[in-house]
């Protein structure tokens, strides 16, 4: 398509504060790449030290995000896959923790021949080669985009973006180009304030950094003195000025905000590269329901880590996505399942009261705090015919409500959270048992399912083999899978071994779905995952809308 000669980069990095929204900036300017034609990777630079955000709680961290290889990851890989093409997984994610574990098993191993090993180099090029194996890794890799995370000033990003400078100067302007994101607040009720950018941008030069495109966050569009205000001040071309401002839409809205700002001709100019038709459609089509969008659904979300968004981030986004692609509003009712664990449900969730939810989704989870209330939570949406959707504990917690109440196992459990039960209908597989370590010891990353003909997940899907991303530990139990189909239970899916269940449903009931998978990690804004989607056609269906 195009003819470059070499890969092109393409820094982010931000400053003034953190939550500018960096992460949906990149992503947005990797979709409006796309739309040029240009195969665009996307890779976050994290300066924590964990090795991976696999054993970080959700609370303080947001999700974990899982890739199809397998990686475990910080919740910005899932805004890339949601808003780009181009292929995701370990190597897009680089942490310091892992920049130096492998730097220091290389000295363990001797492979730096009895020199000092030091930040500068040997730090920097490790962080470099992990940035040039992406840019290789895919032949026709066009741009690769690399978000710093952090702030400019931060002690722990310097290493990233000292690489970040070394890079621009090898490669050579035009072949490397730094974004720089910064705030614009508003102060004493409407004056906006552009010096915390000037001090922001001063930063980034002391770091040998002169950004050439700054994204200024304001919570409106900046008139044009204010702008040539801040180019003034920071070096920074006038028409590589651009604003980030609030929409009231939704973020998604973020690339064609910046397309009509001309962003990606800027960025495409200042990298050399000749400019060609913008394909934008997807964006355009996907506003297009957003707006068109009639009635509301209202889905209960029974979680136990609710006052966090992030923490269900893939979750919520992928209900949206299918709101958008079912033309139909949904509501968030974040619901901590432990408070269901004494009062009545019903007064909780049934019609006219509290929540009165059309739909209940169960997401994944850890530990047993809050279980009691889920199962209940399960009952509920089984006998009174609402739709529930289960994704990984969400299923598990399926199958013991399943066992308590129809097989009338009352003890029936996962070993998860009751390692004595005598009915442990999930369980931990064998090659589970002796796990000690914590990090990347599940069953993680994309494996296939084999979906039964007639069943609900094989008519959402519309295929019989789908591949879809695990994170888990516990498994149905093989041993109950006769009790459990005997007394009506459906097995929608098993891996194509037939060696694990993937997925059940309740018999005789508009929409109850569970999956051992997390299919939230596959949505996108522009094409709505099949089971999100065939959930909310279920809540509609009942609503009569
Ligand atoms: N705790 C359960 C397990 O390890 C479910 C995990 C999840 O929901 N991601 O199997």
């Amino acid at each position: 398509m195009y003819n470059i000669m070499m890969n092109k980069f393409i820094f982010v990095s931000g400053g003034v504060c953190s939550s500018l929204g960096k992460g949906v900036a990149a992503s947005s300017l990797g979709a409006l790449l796309e739309g040029r034609g240009l195969n665009v990777r996307m890779v976050k630079c994290d300066p924590y030290i964990n090795v991976d955000a696999g054993t970080m709680n959700p609370y303080q961290h947001g999700e974990v995000y899982v890739t199809d290889d397998g990686a475990e990851t910080d919740l910005d890989i899932g805004n890339y896959e949601r808003f780009t093409q181009g292929k995701l997984g370990k190597a897009n994610s680089v942490t310091t923790g892992q920049i130096y574990k492998s730097v220091i098993e290389k000295e363990r191993e001797g492979r730096f021949l009895g020199r000092t090993i030091q930040v500068i180099p040997h730090i920097t090029d490790e962080i470099k080669a992990r940035i040039m194996a992406v840019a290789k890794e895919e032949p026709d890799t066009d741009v690769v985009i690399v978000e710093i995370g952090g702030t400019v000033g931060d002690i722990e990003s310097v290493p990233f973006l000292e690489a970040a400078r070394q890079i621009i100067h090898e490669q050579g302007r035009g072949n490397a180009i730094s974004v720089h994101l910064t705030l614009i607040p508003e102060v004493a009720g409407a004056e906006l304030k552009t010096k915390p950018t000037q001090h922001s941008v001063k930063a980034m030069q002391e770091q040998g950094i002169q950004p050439d495109v700054l994204i200024c966050r304001s919570p409106v569009m900046l008139d044009e003195a204010t702008r040539r205000k801040i180019a003034g001040f920071t070096n920074v071309d006038f028409e590589a000025i651009f604003v980030s401002y609030n929409v009231e839409t939704t973020i998604y809205e973020i690339p064609l905000v910046f397309y009509e700002q001309k962003l990606d001709l800027i960025v495409l100019k200042k990298m050399g590269v000749e400019s060609r038709h913008a394909n934008l459609k997807p964006w355009k089509t996907m506003m297009e329901h957003f707006r068109a969008r009639k009635g509301k659904a209202r889905i209960g979300i029974v979680g136990k880590y609710m006052e966090l968004h992030d923490a269900y981030k893939s979750v919520y986004e992928s209900l949206f996505h299918a709101s958008l692609d079912c033309g139909i509003e949904v509501e968030l009712i974040k619901i901590d399942s432990s408070t269901l664990e004494d009062a009545g449900v019903e007064a909780i969730l049934g019609k006219d009261n509290n929540f009165a939810v059309d739909g209940i989704l169960v997401p994944g989870g850890f530990g047993s705090r809050g279980i009691g209330g889920m199962v209940r939570a399960a009952n509920w949406a089984r006998i009174n015919g609402v739709p529930y959707f289960g994704i990984c504990l969400g299923m598990q917690i399926m199958v013991i409500e399943w066992a308590r109440s129809i097989i009338k196992w009352e003890d029936a459990d996962s070993t998860e959270f009751n390692e004595s039960t005598k009915h442990p209908v999930i369980s931990l597989l064998e090659e589970q048992l002796d796990v000690t370590q914590m990090g990347a010891t599940m069953r993680l990353g994309r494996s296939a399912s084999v979906l039964r003909q007639g069943s609900k997940i094989f008519s959402a899907y519309g295929e019989k083999l789908i591949y879809e991303r695990h994170r888990h530990r516990y498994e149905f139990s093989n041993k109950y899978r006769v009790e459990m189909t005997g007394s009506g239970l459906i097995i929608g899916s098993l891996t194509q071994d037939s060696a694990l269940v993937e997925s059940i449903e309740w018999p005789d009931h508009i929409w109850g779905l569970g999956v051992q998978f997390h299919p939230e990690f596959k949505s996108k804004p522009t094409a709505a995952h099949p089971l999100f989607r065939a959930f909310i056609e279920a809540v509609k269906t009942n609503l009569k809308l």
